[in-house]
């Protein structure tokens, strides 16, 4: 059977030119990058050209970019890192931000979340209210996991910047799919995520605005500046890396592509299916997230199903979906918990095609039938 992968909001396929130049950094060019000798050298080198291709992505210096095994730890490092003070963040963060925050205020921190509407966006106006003389840190997601909501970053990181305040986004969803200039949007720290972008796993970076001083998490020898101890992951950064280039080159030609497939699915399952909403924001999101709510119907099931027939999709994040409580940010958006156990998450890749969105909206109607017809709660 063939098989149509859908979920790239859960992560994405190594690209193959990411892998042929992650490859001779395995077998020859192996050197630990803080060796004196020529073996380090060259690690030392490919480590060097990264950090500036990743910050060239963001509209970064090089030496502003921190690499780390991934977003979850950029996220832990960013808020952590923070040594005091109270943090401001938003209702629909990912959980690397959420339960660090918990984490936090078990530990003595004060931690506000702001709202959201029922698109998913947060109001800057929320975020300025919020703020004490106490308040040291804001963090609210570049681009949501679930809904794909993007939020009014630069305005936040003004209002920030206004109050002397700093500002931390998540931005793994949207790199690569949205610009991103720290610069320009007034970001202080921001984090990212190689596997999310056709990189390999296990890798991810946080910038850390020139000046902004950051507690680190991991103590040992004096890597990444004396930021993130421990002997650089040099295969997975290039490899990061070589996405993140990738990522730039390609960033028309995989919006329009994106952005045409998602708008295909969306209208063929409004056009053949009744009782579906569209979860998030109807223009502010990311071009590759179709989060759909259908009436009378367990996602679970619809999920079981599509992956019957070789789709695979998600009921929320990747991170959650061990458990069947429902999504926080769905109820953030103030749905009813009964409806929202109905939404499916389509998060479309460079890699897929016209014809696979075909073969979905042709199997798509079919279940959402069947289920509603043994449903309980569809009455009928
Ligand atoms: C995937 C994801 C993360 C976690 O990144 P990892 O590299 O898997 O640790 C953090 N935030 C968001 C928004 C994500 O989508």
């Amino acid at each position: 059977m063939k098989r149509i992968y859908l979920d790239h909001a859960a992560t994405t396929a190594v690209d193959r030119e990411v892998v042929q130049t992650m490859l001779p950094y395995f077998t020859e060019t192996y050197g630990n990058a803080s060796s004196l000798h020529s073996f380090g050298r060259d690690a030392r080198n490919a480590l060097n050209a990264s950090r500036q291709t990743v910050a060239d992505a963001l509209g970064a210096q090089a030496n502003e970019i921190i690499f780390t095994s991934g977003g979850t730890e950029s996220d832990n490092l960013a808020l952590k890192g923070v040594g005091k003070g109270h943090i401001i963040t938003s209702s629909i963060e990912h959980p690397a931000i959420l339960s660090t925050c918990r984490y936090l205020e078990d530990h003595g921190r004060e931690v506000t979340y702001v709202p959201v509407d029922s698109d998913g966006m947060v109001d800057p106006v929320d975020v300025e209210s919020a703020i004490t003389d106490d308040t040291t840190l804001i963090s609210v997601m570049h681009a949501n996991n679930e809904i794909g909501t993007i939020q009014p970053v630069s305005e936040i990181g003004s209002i920030a910047k206004d109050h002397g305040i700093l500002f931390h986004t998540d931005a793994v969803q949207s790199f690569g799919k949205t610009e991103i200039n720290v610069r320009k949007m007034n970001i202080d720290l921001l984090s990212v995520s190689s596997h999310k972008i056709y990189g390999p796993k296990g890798v991810g970076a946080l910038y850390i605005r020139k000046g902004v001083e950051i507690e680190p998490l991991m103590h040992g020898g004096g890597h990444e500046m004396g930021m993130r101890a421990s002997t650089e992951n040099i295969p997975g950064i290039v490899g990061f890396a070589k996405a993140a280039s990738l990522a730039v080159e390609r960033f028309e030609q995989d919006t329009r592509h994106l952005t045409g497939l998602k708008d295909m699915l969306i209208a063929g399952v409004m056009d053949s299916i009744d009782d579906v909403t569209l979860n998030g924001h109807p223009t502010e999101r990311l071009p590759n997230n179709a989060n759909l709510r259908f009436a009378f119907v367990e996602g679970e099931s619809l999920l079981l199903h599509l992956d019957m027939k070789g789709i695979a999709v998600s009921t929320g994040s990747a991170c959650s979906s061990a458990s069947l409580d429902p999504s926080h940010v769905l109820l953030a958006l103030g749905i009813a918990p009964e409806d929202i156990h109905g939404s499916i998450r389509f998060t479309l890749g460079r890699g897929n095609t016209e014809s696979e969105i075909r073969y979905v909206l042709e199997v798509l109607p079919e279940i959402v039938g069947k289920l509603r017809a043994i449903s309980p709660l569809a009455g009928g």
